[in-house]
């Protein structure tokens, strides 16, 4: 080898040397992006509201698709432009298909409020609650085409089994910051204003579109509740939109649950 080539080939080794440190460098002592932060951190999560700077809010509707109540959310909903996200029972989207294709025709989101609703899943065995979970889902995905990564446990009841579970089955427990439906609110304006009054940037907030007659409150409610938030500066997102714009992990926030 030429002194030339020699001397060439130990500057190249040296500018390889170099960029091997750097990269090295960046890997050990970068810090991880936010959206990194919150996807390894959301295991072992409840959410009950999204921290994000942002003036959104996630509308939610547990117990559908019911023919008295989800049309008329999904025209209101319509009407003043908003998405919401639909935590269904699987044995109603079997009885109601078209209206499943309605609400994802729209454009909202859909999320696993088990097959039949068990009054009190943290009664059930683990076998039950898989059973709950992947017997929705196959509903799910047959309507759907796709399957979700949203679960809503039936009355918000989760203890271990059912967390477990859920997390094993891919996917994130999602509760709620404020429920409109509350026995200090029983008018369609006093659920507005207990939502108003709880209310958070990254709030979520749980109304029902199914099982009860007293429904007919949420579907009055629901402009109300749109209208007052939208004064306030907020805006509607569906529920997976909200968890991309988190900028830390959830925490834990109730309002006396439901
Ligand atoms: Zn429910």
């Amino acid at each position: 080898m030429s002194i030339n080539r020699q001397k060439n080939y130990a500057w190249f080794r040296m500018g390889f040397e170099i960029v091997l440190v750097a990269l090295l460098g960046v890997a050990l002592f970068s810090k991880p992006t936010e959206r990194h932060i919150n996807k390894a951190s959301w295991h072992n999560q409840v959410v009950y509201f999204v921290p994000t700077d942002q003036k959104v809010a996630a509308l939610t509707f547990d117990d559908g698709p019911d023919p008295r109540f989800t049309p008329t959310i999904l025209n209101e909903l319509d009407k003043l432009g908003v998405k919401a996200t639909f935590f269904m029972i699987g044995k109603q989207m079997e009885e109601y298909p078209d209206i499943v294709q309605d609400v994802i025709k729209r454009g909202h989101a859909i999320g696993n409020h088990t097959y039949t609703h068990p009054h009190d899943i943290e009664a059930d065995t683990r076998t039950q609650v898989i059973t709950e979970l992947e017997e929705c889902e196959k509903v799910i995905e047959k309507m759907t085409g796709s399957r979700t990564y949203l679960f809503r446990p039936p009355r918000g009841l989760v203890d271990g089994t059912v967390f477990t579970v859920a997390e094993d089955e891919g996917y994130r427990t999602i509760l709620w910051t404020v429920c409109a439906d509350h026995h200090d609110a029983p008018t369609p304006q006093a659920m507005a204003i207990r939502v108003l009054h709880h209310m958070r940037p990254g709030g979520i907030i749980l109304a029902h579109d199914g099982t009860f007659s007293s429904r007919w409150k949420d579907v009055e409610a629901t402009p109300l509740i749109i209208n007052e938030l939208k004064e306030q500066g907020y805006r509607f997102v569906t529920v997976p939109e909200l968890l991309d714009m988190a900028k830390e992990p959830p925490t834990q926030l109730a309002d006396g649950r439901r």
